[in-house]
């Protein structure tokens, strides 16, 4: 067993493994994290299945309250007509136990505090530079302080600055998001529902994220006008232009209407992604985005960094060290894989222009969304996903 572990960055990672860590008696770790703890940017998260399964395993019934709503429903709309054209349950094909979850994300850190307290988790700490020796590995902040340890997990986000080779890539994509605070609707009946509209080289998603009925909303569009998005700062804080937003967005469907017309606030997020999934170097192990940042059109960026430090931690209390780097790869990398295409795939049925192509992709959608065993199979890998159990392992 390591002696001290090092966790760099506390983002859902590194908290999620920082955690099960504390959870399971081992005390000799610290969570470096370079900002403050006040996370300021107020977006919302989707908690698929397999994410709640494991957040399950850390508090069973962590979703038990205001901060969280369970979804029964994926709702699909066109932006250029009235009407829905397919409506999908999902809690069909998931346990009660396990729901699908949104929420605002600064509600889902929450969820850790309960486990990680001043001792463990050390703020404004930027790491600047690891050097290594044969047995540890000396960790350096910007000011100028250091610590030991004989493991280091990087869960330090896409950005992630330790790799040898930097394999970050714009994807040509920006998000918009936002929310709405107290969103009520008479004739949009979609409280335990994700709604999902579809547009020429667009789509917005939108979800209520707490029993207060605000509402979280995610814009995805091609940056064909604005390339100078991808040089803007990457702190997910940049203002846009409310205005220009509705216009691109508002359509011709009454309920996307309704929720472009009450946006207040637009923050402008550019989509990158790791071309390369890098699980380990030497050494050092990576988790969460910064071994597989993806494109988010699955809503599965957050949940695979849980399943990471679900799988790592297992690992390590397994006794695995020299290894350690190999056999968490053995375990993650077609998984990582398996969900970065379905991510990628689904931009594209999301974004179908041609009309032959929107009508078979609207099809296609409706009769997953009435044929029980097939959307079982399409989803029980995905949703189903139990680390406690190898057979669900793809
Ligand atoms: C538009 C959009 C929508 C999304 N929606 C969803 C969704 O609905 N569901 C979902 O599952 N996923 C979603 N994702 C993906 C999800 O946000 C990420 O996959 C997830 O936050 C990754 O967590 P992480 O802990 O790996 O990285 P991060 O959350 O980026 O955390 C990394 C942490 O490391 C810290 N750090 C970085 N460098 C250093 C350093 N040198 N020293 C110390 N600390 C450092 C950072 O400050 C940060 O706190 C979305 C992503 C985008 C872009």
């Amino acid at each position: 067993m390591f002696k001290k572990i090092i966790i760099i960055g506390a983002g859902i990672a590194g908290l999620t493994i920082g955690s099960f860590l504390k959870k399971r008696n081992f005390n000799n770790f610290r969570i470096y994290e370079k900002s403050e703890k006040k996370e300021n940017v107020q977006s919302g998260i989707q908690v698929p299945p397999n994410a709640s399964r494991i957040l399950g395993f850390l508090e069973p019934r962590f979703f038990n309250n205001n901060n969280f709503i369970k979804q029964d429903y994926l709702k699909f709309f066109s932006q250029y007509s009235s009407g829905m054209y397919a409506k999908m349950k999902i809690s069909d094909v998931v346990d009660d136990k396990t729901p699908y979850l949104t929420c605002y994300r600064n509600n889902l850190l929450q969820v850790f505090d309960q486990f990680l307290g001043a001792n463990d988790i050390f703020y404004k700490k930027k790491v600047v530079q690891i050097k290594k020796d044969h047995s540890y590995s000396k960790v350096i902040f910007d000011d100028g302080s250091e610590d030991f340890a004989d493991l280091v997990i990087f869960a330090d986000g896409i950005f992630s600055q330790f790799k040898k080779e930097n394999n970050l890539r714009y994807s040509g994509y920006v998000a918009f998001r936002g929310v709405i605070k107290n969103f009520f609707s008479e004739n949009f009946d979609s409280f335990n529902s994700i709604s999902l509209w579809s547009g020429k080289n667009k789509h917005l998603v939108s979800y209520y994220t707490n029993q207060d009925n605000d509402i979280s909303f995610t814009g995805v569009t091609k940056d064909y006008e604005n390339e100078l998005l991808k040089d803007i700062t990457i702190n997910f804080s940049n203002k846009f232009s409310t205005e220009k937003f509705k216009t691109d967005f508002k359509g011709e469907n009454k309920n996307l209407k309704e929720i472009t017309d009450n946006v207040q606030a637009v923050l402008c997020w550019p989509i990158y992604y790791l071309k390369k999934n890098i699980f380990f170097e030497d050494n050092q192990i990576y988790i969460g985005d910064s071994s597989h940042g993806m494109v988010p059109f699955q809503a599965q960026g957050a949940a695979q960094a849980i399943e990471d430090a679900y799988i790592l931690q297992d690992e390590i209390f397994k006794n695995v060290t020299t290894n350690l780097g190999v056999f968490f790869t053995k375990k993650r990398s077609d998984r990582v894989r398996n969900v970065i295409l379905r991510s990628i795939m689904n931009l594209y049925v999301f974004h179908a222009s041609f009309f032959v192509t929107k009508i078979i992709r609207n099809l296609l959608i409706k009769f997953l969304s009435v044929n029980f065993l097939l959307k079982k199979y399409y989803f029980n890998k995905l949703f189903n996903y139990n680390p406690r159990n190898t057979s669900y392992y793809f």
